[in-house]
């Protein structure tokens, strides 16, 4: 992701950093100056701020790791001033699986809440009262009220990700619920309805109180809970088609020994932007991307023959396929068009373009 800087891995998962993730210190030193706190104040909330973040880490590896127990792959962990992210390869099968992945995220902070909380006993028993911590301005002693603020911090972070809202992990664990009875489909609609909902009146409670940090997280659940609705959809209608209903059965031949202008010429008329090339035999040795046909305008070599552009990397599909497996081969190989085979006979071919109409339109008429 773009502005983002490895900082740790563990587990295969790379854990990244947001540039925006600076703005905390800033933050925390306008604070320090604020309440007059001192280079030791200032120095004992930035621990703080780092602690919380671990803490924050954990949470994600919940995720991750309970995901990857069910053979869900995670891409990384993203953290920013507002929270982390665990971005998952895609979403479990059973929606069991997808509440118990939900779920690990909060039990950890609780988990660590409750590991802390000795600590507490031993060190300052008679300190540490409820009042205490939410004085946490200059006259509290940051070192003494260290731990019972992180305790504070997780059992505030396990308790607002609990929240039925999507894509806070309650929503989570809400559409994982709603699934069993309704499908995944109908339960994220719900779940989102509710998340969105949530969004707003947090941005209200945020505008109320004056408070960017309220606003900017609703802001972020708001399009993340939308984000989360178009991504089901568009999962919904992959597999519901197969590449037998949309694959064209006219298109181009183009061989390998055809000059670069015939390619050109027909991308211009705008159907057609990569091709099949053939040899002389008729038999399919390669293709030719649209990123190609760009150079050779680019490079003004019209003349070049199509064999110094092609690609002679491409696979064969079955008209039974499904939308999904396409559009991730795709994505993984690189592939803008592919040949359609049946009984070893070519029926026809299906481009990136086309596919990606195809769930525009769908989309559009739903
Ligand atoms: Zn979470």
């Amino acid at each position: 992701m773009k502005g983002t800087i490895n900082i740790l891995q563990y587990s295969g998962i790379p854990v990244r950093l947001h540039w925006s993730f600076g703005l905390i210190f800033l933050w925390v030193f306008y604070v320090g100056q604020h309440w007059n706190m001192g280079i030791e104040g200032m120095l004992w909330i930035g621990s703080l701020v780092i602690a919380l973040f671990l803490c924050v880490i954990l949470h994600e590896f919940g995720h991750a790791l309970t995901a990857k127990h069910f053979g869900v792959k995670t891409k990384d962990i993203i953290l920013s001033p507002i929270g982390g992210v665990a971005r998952l390869e895609s979403l479990p099968q059973k929606p069991i699986q997808e509440f118990y992945i939900a779920a690990a995220g909060p039990l950890v902070n609780l988990g660590i809440a409750v590991a802390l909380y000795p600590i507490i006993l031993i060190v300052s028993p008679s300190h540490w009262t409820l009042s205490t911590l939410l004085k946490l301005g200059p006259e509290a002693n940051p070192a003494l009220i260290f731990i019972p603020s992180l305790i504070v911090l997780n059992l505030g972070l396990a308790l607002f990700n609990l929240v039925p809202a999507f894509p806070l992990d309650g929503g989570r664990i809400f559409r994982a619920l709603l699934s069993i009875r309704m499908g995944k489909f109908r339960a994220t609609k719900t779940a989102t309805i509710v998340g969105q909902g949530f969004a707003i009146l947090l941005a209200l409670v945020g505008l109320y109180l004056g408070n960017f940090f309220t606003i900017a997280i609703s802001l972020f659940l708001y399009f993340s809970a939308r984000q989360e609705m178009q991504y089901v959809q568009v999962q919904k209608i992959l597999t519901s088609f197969t590449v037998k209903d949309i694959y064209r059965s006219h298109f181009k031949k183009i061989y390998a020994q055809d000059p670069m202008q015939l390619a050109i010429t027909e991308s211009q008329k705008g159907v057609e932007r990569s091709f099949l090339v053939f040899n002389l035999a008729d038999e399919i040795i390669g293709v030719l991307h649209e990123e190609f046909v760009l150079e050779a305008i680019k490079e003004k070599a019209p003349e070049r023959l199509t064999i110094d552009y092609l690609s002679p990397k491409f696979e064969y599909i079955d008209p039974a396929d499904s939308l999904k497996t396409i559009l991730e081969k795709m994505q993984k190989e690189g592939y803008s068009i592919l040949p359609i085979r049946s009984e070893g006979k070519l029926l026809g071919v299906l481009d990136r373009n086309g596919l990606y109409n195809f769930i525009e339109l769908q989309r559009k008429i739903r």
